[in-house]
């Protein structure tokens, strides 16, 4: 079943490798079906370059696993809280890529520092609260979903396309397998350029909301008109 799904699924997962957003068995990449109903993710802990798309687990939004022979992402079940929470989202990408990770364990939000940011995420990526000894100890996968949700309560999870998880690392998404991984791209290299920023000039202000109005509706809404019609 869903077996383009799956292939699509699939490559995105080795775009994580190729792109130098993991190493080992880090990271996962995941779509839902248009109904909704089901989820496609990567096997939990197989290496990249054994895995083969035949391998990808089909979930329910429960966590049942309805296809499969292995165990599915240990990471399935924040995963599942992420779609059930932004109806917009359609694939979703975890990674531990080094900047984003870095950023999410010192605790802190990724500013818009400038276009390269503004360009995809309209504003600052947030950083979650940490996890409750409760909530890591009870549920901690789904937890660690809720607080996603929980963070993007009045924000827009179309908007900024990501998140970095407190002590643990990013998230990103979108409405297609590409388009989440590009984000789990872009988040990562604009985590790497705002350190950098910040080395350059520690007081470096985060970018005018002008300028980032700008940039990011030049993309994205009615209005945009970058790339070609
Ligand atoms: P899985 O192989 O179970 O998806 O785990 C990868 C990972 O990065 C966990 O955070």
């Amino acid at each position: 079943m869903l077996e383009a799904l799956k292939q699509e699924v699939f490559e995105a997962n080795l775009k994580l490798v190729e792109y130098g957003l993991v190493i080992l068995t880090w990271g996962n990449v995941s779509a839902v079906t248009p109904d909704r109903r089901l989820v496609v993710i990567k096997p939990s802990g197989v290496p990249y370059e054994s895995m083969r798309p035949e391998q990808m687990v089909v979930s329910d939004l429960e966590g049942r696993v309805v296809e499969g022979e292995l165990r599915p992402s240990s990471d399935l079940l924040t995963h599942l809280e992420l779609y059930r929470s932004f109806p917009s989202v359609n694939a979703i990408v975890h990674t531990h890529s080094r900047h984003a990770t870095a950023l999410a364990q010192a605790e802190q939000e990724l500013p818009c520092y400038g276009t390269t940011h503004a360009d995809t995420f309209y504003g600052g990526v947030p950083c979650t609260r940490h996890l409750t000894a409760q909530e890591v100890e009870e549920d901690y996968e789904r937890s660690t979903g809720l607080v996603i949700a929980e963070t993007f309560q009045g924000r827009d999870p179309a908007a900024v396309p990501g998140v970095l998880v407190c002590k643990h690392g990013p998230f990103a998404w979108g409405a297609t397998c590409q388009k989440a991984v590009e984000n789990a791209l872009i988040l990562e290299e604009t985590a790497h350029i705002a350190l950098l920023t910040k080395i350059f000039n520690p007081s470096a202000p985060p970018a005018p909301q002008y300028l980032l109005d700008k940039h990011y509706f030049r993309k994205h809404g009615a209005g945009a008109y970058y790339g070609q019609a």
